[in-house]
């Protein structure tokens, strides 16, 4: 399958700079608003943000048969309903109508309207969630864990090589970078002579996490096999699943994380399509011993995009505490998808399924503070001569990542929160 828009000897009449997420070979989808515009579809280019409720309307994707509604829509959720071949067809056209060599848009009256400049733009929610789950599927994530908590002999559960561990999570507090999460408060029990205290958690975390949008539904009954999911998945977006370990710790047996994980997942705004990540295919872990057959699958299904964290204290300067790789996921998103669905389990468009911290094997590479500082034991050094275990109120923790190959970067554009104190 050749996509046009991929063409990486393509360039766009847009300026991109080269440190840009958003060459023309991205164009990932989103929904934003200004003062003066509502919330609608757009698609980034460079520092702008293609207006595609405007773009419509002046006819310039008219051949496509799209509704006005699919783009003046608060969600991507109508368009991702339309199927991978009517996206794909749009993002070529984009991509054709945003190049160098067309002059169809750029010479057109219409161009300075359907251009925004990001900075007057607000990001929001691009998807409405219905359904989030999250998976545990980094190996050097899970023995960490392991080790840290179990048996540095036996770190993995028995289950762990032969399933895509997940619960599922809360699709309601799943917001867009740039928005503020307070500090949980909980039930705590550190000391275990004590009786358990309830007070704003101590051991506030990061988990480093790439999550896929489901772009096509299933019904009850119904399984998705490894080779088919490729069609499910619309795109991704970069996922903070802020944690709170101490609430974490004393809530989790037996029925798994609670309130120490629902309180706040943040994600990048833009959806970097699956389509735009194709060059980027690598090869996952060696699966040993061999998975059952409804979770083998043929071709490269894991991805290179480089992930890191800062940490930001508010006014003060950052420092990168992890970087990690999406392709150090053990289980990738068609395996996680079949053992999701093999049950009959019924999946919708706009579902959220995040990866699980993703560490890699090496030191710098964990993606949770839990790791980074081995249960508080080696804190991290910040640039202002404090100490950070875990986050501390007023610290921006930014996530971000690219694909890179032939000099293009897929990018996903920051995915930003703050801590605030407790309420
Ligand atoms: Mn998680």
């Amino acid at each position: 399958m050749t996509i046009h828009a991929n063409n990486p000897s393509l360039k766009s009449w847009v300026e991109v700079s080269e440190k840009s997420d958003f060459p023309i070979q991205n164009l990932p989808f989103g929904i934003f608003k200004t003062q003066m515009l509502t919330p609608r579809v757009g698609v980034a280019i460079g520092e702008k943000i293609l207006d595609l409720y405007e773009l419509h309307k002046a006819g310039f994707i008219s051949k496509y048969d799209f509704e006005e509604s699919i783009f003046n829509n608060n969600s991507l959720n109508d368009l991702m309903a339309l199927g991978k071949d009517k996206c794909r067809k749009l993002r070529d056209r984009l991509s054709e109508l945003l190049s160098i060599d067309c002059e169809e848009l750029k010479e057109s009256v219409h161009r300075g309207k359907v251009l925004v400049n990001m900075k007057e733009a607000s990001m929001l929610m691009p998807v409405r969630v219905g359904d989030y789950t999250d998976f545990y599927s980094s190996i050097d994530h899970a023995t960490n864990v392991g080790v840290m908590f179990r048996d540095p002999a036996n770190a993995l559960l028995p289950n762990w090589k032969h399933m895509p561990v997940g619960y599922h999570g809360r699709a309601s507090s799943i917001v867009v970078s740039g928005t503020n999460i307070h500090r949980p408060k909980g039930q705590t029990r550190v000391d275990e002579t004590q009786p358990p205290i309830f007070e704003p958690s101590k051991r506030l975390d990061f988990e480093l996490e790439v999550a896929f949008i489901v772009g096509k539904s299933t019904n009850i009954g119904d399984a998705i096999s490894t080779a088919q999911a490729d069609d499910y998945i619309f795109g991704l977006v970069l996922f903070n699943d802020l944690s709170a370990r101490d609430i974490q710790q004393w809530e989790y047996v037996p029925l798994g994380p609670f309130l120490g994980k629902n309180f706040g997942s943040v994600i990048s705004p833009w959806v970097v399509t699956l389509d735009a990540l194709e060059p980027y295919r690598v090869a996952g872990y060696e699966q040993n011993p061999e998975v059952l057959p409804y979770l083998q699958y043929e071709g490269n299904k894991n991805y290179d995009i480089k992930l890191e964290v800062e940490i930001k204290p508010e006014g003060g300067e950052g420092k990168i505490v992890s970087e990690s790789n999406f392709k150090y996921m053990y289980w990738n998103m068609n395996q996680q998808l079949a053992h999701h669905t093999v049950n009959g389990c019924n999946v919708n468009i706009g579902d959220m399924m995040a990866s699980g911290t993703i560490s890699g094997p090496e030191p710098h590479e964990f993606g949770s503070m839990l790791e980074i500082a081995w249960k508080g034991t080696k804190p991290v050094q910040m640039p202002d001569g404090t100490e950070r275990k875990f986050l501390n109120d007023h610290d921006f923790c930014i996530i971000r990542g690219h694909a890179e190959k032939d000099g293009i970067r897929i990018g996903f554009g920051d995915c930003i929160t703050k801590i605030l104190p407790a309420k």
